[in-house]
């Protein structure tokens, strides 16, 4: 497909101007001195923009907040959201702003936005801006995600503001740009029902329908069936997001989007071995947004996304809750199928095998796992090889070999397809340890274990030569990981 790659940029403003009571006209603090650290040109083309112009000093200016695209009319967006189950009625982009629309390659409109960009009316306490390490974090995990086939928001680039930024010690700041199919948040609907103006929720909904849901519009129901999208498309990334052990750490309702994407990269990491209690964030001391707890604190935010909608479920409430209710209750059994497809898949198991069958495989292989707290990401692309008859790297994950050799003759003999296991286990994820390196030597001002990074976990199902510690566990002495929000 050929595109025309724009040096001035032009954006649109729907946002702005058709649900105003949710955003606030704002502009970014002024940089000085910004410098770019990293681009993603592919990802620009595909927008339109020319990435050699963003190289330039207007398009770093542009990147960084302070000059202002065509047509644009940056906001800070409000939402509302509940923080570890606690409802907080008043967040909205506290240091972040929505720059606006633009329409990609494929004609789908996507956000362009800016985090980090300095303090809005919805600063609260903070200080409006972000750290390099953070932005970097945020810029490697969703790459990698997109790559891994994970539906996300999608990062443009990395500027260095120039300016520092107090945190437990003074670090180097940054501006994010990032691109979402919408910045829509389950918050967002919870702050504009509380509004208690049903025909601003109802423009909230359509807009939602139209942008990620336009089959909905010709729906008997259109809003139930709105409901009904988010919840299969919830139901689904979850089940990716465990699939692959990603943990995200912040399942806020503002965190979680109406388009189905991934969002808000803080405190997230890759497990280790399969432990269903893992918690890597350091703010998330009762574990409630633990590995093992994701599917059902999805579904918890899905419920309070129902509330928001009951007044355009049904005129009659009870009729409006029965309604929801019964919707909710597909997310249990999206979800479950999506997941048993999808270890199914990790495993190779071929497509008419008995459910019983490949359900037993399945679940004496989790407790073997979690017992021998084997690496989740190499044991299952170590099992491609062991289809192909070589099982001696997948054996070495094991203490317990007998165990091991045991459940792998059973899988064996249901005849696993070794291909297609190559397609769903990637070799590369961004490893804890890896990306904690890569971004303190960022933070110090080398960027390039960060490129190296990027360059191994944006392919990750291709092994190559060359790349073998990107997809090696960590050292032992790496110890517990704890991630860190709020930055
Ligand atoms: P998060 O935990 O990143 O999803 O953010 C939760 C809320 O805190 C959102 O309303 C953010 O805009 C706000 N926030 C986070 N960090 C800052 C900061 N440094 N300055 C102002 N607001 C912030
Ligand atoms: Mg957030």
């Amino acid at each position: 497909m050929s595109v025309t790659l724009t040096s001035s940029i032009t954006l649109g403003n729907r946002f702005a101007r058709e649900l105003p009571e949710l955003a606030v006209d704002w502009q970014a603090e002024k940089f000085p001195d910004p410098r770019l650290l990293v681009l993603n040109e592919l990802l620009a083309v595909d927008l339109g923009f020319d990435p050699a112009w963003l190289r330039t000093p207007q398009g770093v200016r542009l990147l960084v907040g302070s000059a202002v695209p065509d047509g644009a009319t940056p906001v800070a967006q409000a939402y509302a959201g509940h923080q570890f189950g606690g409802y907080v009625p008043r967040l909205g982009d506290g240091r972040a702003l929505l720059l606006g629309e633009v329409t990609d390659a494929e004609g789908r409109q996507r956000d362009l936005h800016l985090k980090g960009s300095g303090r809005t009316p919805f600063a609260r306490g903070g200080d409006g801006l972000a750290a390099v390490g953070p932005m970097l974090r945020e810029y490697v995990v969703s790459e990698a995600m997109h790559a891994l086939g994970v539906p996300t928001t999608r990062s443009l680039a990395v500027v260095a503001t120039g300016q520092r930024v107090l945190r437990e010690t003074a670090l180097p700041g940054a501006v994010l740009s990032r691109v979402a199919s919408s910045h829509l948040r389950v918050g967002t609907f919870q702050y504009a029902r509380d509004t208690g103006d049903v025909d601003l929720l109802r423009r909230l909904a359509d807009c939602a329908i139209e942008r990620h849901y336009p089959a909905a519009a010709g729906s008997e129901r259109p809003y139930r069936a709105l409901f009904e999208a988010v919840v299969a498309a919830q139901a689904s990334l979850v089940a990716r997001w465990m699939l692959l052990g990603f943990v995200h750490g912040v399942m806020n309702t503002d965190n979680m989007t109406i388009s189905g994407e991934s969002i808000d990269y803080g405190p997230c990491a890759f497990i280790d071995s399969f432990d269903p209690d893992t918690v890597f964030s350091s703010i998330d001391h009762g574990g409630r947004y633990a590995y093992g707890n994701q599917p059902l604190v999805a579904e918890w935010n899905l419920a309070r996304f129902a509330e928001t909608l009951l007044p355009l479920l049904d005129e009659d409430r009870e009729r409006a809750v029965e309604l929801a209710v019964e919707s909710l209750e597909r997310y249990g059994h999206q979800y479950s199928d999506a997941w048993s497809a999808g270890m199914r898949a990790k495993l190779g198991l071929p497509d008419g095998l008995d459910t019983a069958i490949g359900d037993a495989l399945v679940e004496d292989l989790l407790r073997l796992l979690r017992h021998g707290r084997v690496d989740w990401t190499g044991f299952f692309r170590a099992m491609g090889a062991a289809a192909r008859g070589d099982t001696q790297l997948a054996r070495s994950l094991f203490h317990d070999l007998a165990a091991f050799d045991t459940w792998a003759e059973q899988w064996r003999a249901v005849g696993p397809d070794a291909d297609s296991m190559d397609r769903v286990n990637p070799v590369y994820i961004p490893r804890n340890h890896l990306v904690e390196g890569a971004l303190t030597a960022a933070t110090d001002g080398d960027l390039d274990p960060v490129l190296r990074l990027l360059e191994a976990v944006s392919s990750p199902y291709v092994e190559r030569p060359g790349l073998e510690r990107y997809a090696e566990p960590a050292p032992e002495d790496f110890g517990t990981y704890q991630t860190f929000c709020g930055t």
